[in-house]
């Protein structure tokens, strides 16, 4: 039997009219049975705000807050309790700002909940309203993670375990609304999954419920064959390999968190994404076995690309060089991308979400410090990365010579290829990299 586990993302659950076309799919598709929602556009942004100041004088945030929630409840014609529930969220609130704050980043953790908390408490009155019987779960009894608040790693046992105690609810032909982005750690304290985490914990929440697909409603009808602002000619692709997303997941491809997919992945979930705006406009399936492989399909760009290349005479021939290197990265925290070798030097690109994530430089000072007493490094910014998306790179002499026809133009920091049959990539100048995109599309996909 089929069960499907749709997430809603924040522009989707906006406001009434976007939440009445978010029911709509609920209700065309019986397979539904759980619901993840993200917080109202806008709103984990004003309490981001309000933690970074420490609750105090953010009266007008917080109004700004109740007004977007209150313009959805008043449209719901039978709104006594949830009225009363959605107040004692807003008292929670303001009583959780006066609050003496002990350990900051659990306070802020906490603050941030009541987004998606009231978020998931009107979408479930809106279902009710549109006739189907809905209630919310909290996603903090089910979604268990550690304790690193702001930034938790959810642990995917205790979460299934978690799930599956519920599972009987499930099949009661109820639609459950729980929130996406926010979980506990063990000693019940609210945690969140980092910003724009939701998808995440739809993936996570739907491997845990044992779900045959999950779907991510967002703005946008799918993935592109490239940026459409960059390339007017891109389209939505209607289906791809997980692979072939595991690749794209990380290539500016916005829409999807880069880590989301791997919950659904893992556990074999068939993955959609649509635009909610526009249901009957299709989107893109991610799955194990797509019905196509074609050598190229997308054309992706990254942009503002750090290359650290470190040189060292006594590489050559040497052990051990690399794992130096690398313990002193990982030591910091430095999340490295892509790696090419010479005999002697390494060029390396440090990746932006992984380690300004964690609240830090790209190179801490003192890792650099640390490399260069055995090494050279150069550091070059300003560069964009290239990734050629499809099957078979490398075997097929074709999809090559059309890349480097392509990029002759152009000058070529860095090529990586031949770990990844999906993956082909290379650097360029940033102020070249949308016009590379361009002329691959053009050539390649088009
Ligand atoms: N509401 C959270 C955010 O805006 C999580 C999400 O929407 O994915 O970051
Ligand atoms: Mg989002």
């Amino acid at each position: 039997m089929s069960f499907t586990v749709a997430k809603f993302g924040g522009t989707s659950v906006a406001d009434y009219p976007s939440m009445l076309r978010c029911a709509q799919i609920v209700q065309n598709n019986p397979s539904i049975r759980l619901v993840v929602v993200s917080a109202c556009a806008g709103v984990t942004n004003r309490l981001a705000e309000i933690a970074d100041k420490q609750g105090k004088q953010t009266e007008s945030l917080r109004n700004e807050i109740y007004t977007i929630h209150a313009s959805i409840q008043q449209k719901l014609k039978s709104s006594g309790a949830l009225e009363l529930s959605l107040s004692q969220l807003h008292d929670e609130l303001e009583s959780h700002c006066q609050k003496a704050i002990a350990n900051w980043a659990a306070w802020r953790d906490e603050l941030l909940s009541f987004g998606e908390r009231c978020s998931s408490l009107l979408f479930s009155c809106v279902l009710n309203e549109q006739g189907l019987l809905s209630d919310t779960l909290d996603a903090r009894q089910l979604l268990k993670t550690n304790s690193a608040f702001g930034r938790a790693q959810p642990d995917e046992v205790s979460t299934k375990s978690h799930c599956l105690e519920q599972k009987q609810k499930l099949d009661s032909g109820c639609v459950w609304v729980t929130q996406g982005f926010i979980g506990s750690d063990d000693k019940t304290q609210t945690t969140t999954l980092g910003r724009g985490g939701s998808d995440y914990s739809a993936a996570l929440l739907a491997a845990g419920f044992n779900a045959t697909d999950l779907q991510i409603w967002t703005d946008v009808a799918g993935i592109y064959t490239t940026d459409p602002r960059i390339c007017s000619s891109a389209r939505a692709i209607a289906e791809m390999s997980f692979s072939e997303a595991a690749e794209l997941a990380t290539f500016g491809a916005k829409i999807l968190h880069p880590s989301s997919l791997a919950p659904a992945i893992k556990n074999s979930i068939r993955v959609f994404i649509g635009s909610s705006q526009n249901a009957a406009a299709g989107g893109t399936y991610i799955s194990a076995n797509p019905t196509t492989r074609p050598d190229v399909r997308a054309v992706a760009l990254r942009r503002n690309q750090t290359l650290v290349t470190v040189h060292s005479l006594s590489m050559l021939h040497a052990s051990g060089f690399l794992a130096r290197l690398f313990e002193i990265l990982a030591r910091y925290n430095v999340s490295v991308d892509l790696v090419t070798t010479s005999e002697v030097s390494i060029a390396l690109t440090l990746d932006e979400g992984g380690s300004i994530a964690n609240g830090q430089a790209l190179l801490p000072a003192a890792a650099l410090e640390e490399l260069e007493q055995f090494c050279r490094v150069e550091i070059e910014t300003g560069l964009s990365l290239v990734a050629i998306i499809g099957n078979g790179i490398g075997r097929d002499a074709h999809i090559s010579q059309l890349t480097f026809n392509t990029v002759n133009d152009y000058a070529v920091r860095l090529i990586c290829q031949g770990a990844s049959e999906h993956n082909l990539c290379f650097l360029v100048e940033d102020s070249e990299g949308e016009n590379v995109i361009r002329t691959l599309h053009d050539r390649i996909l088009s």
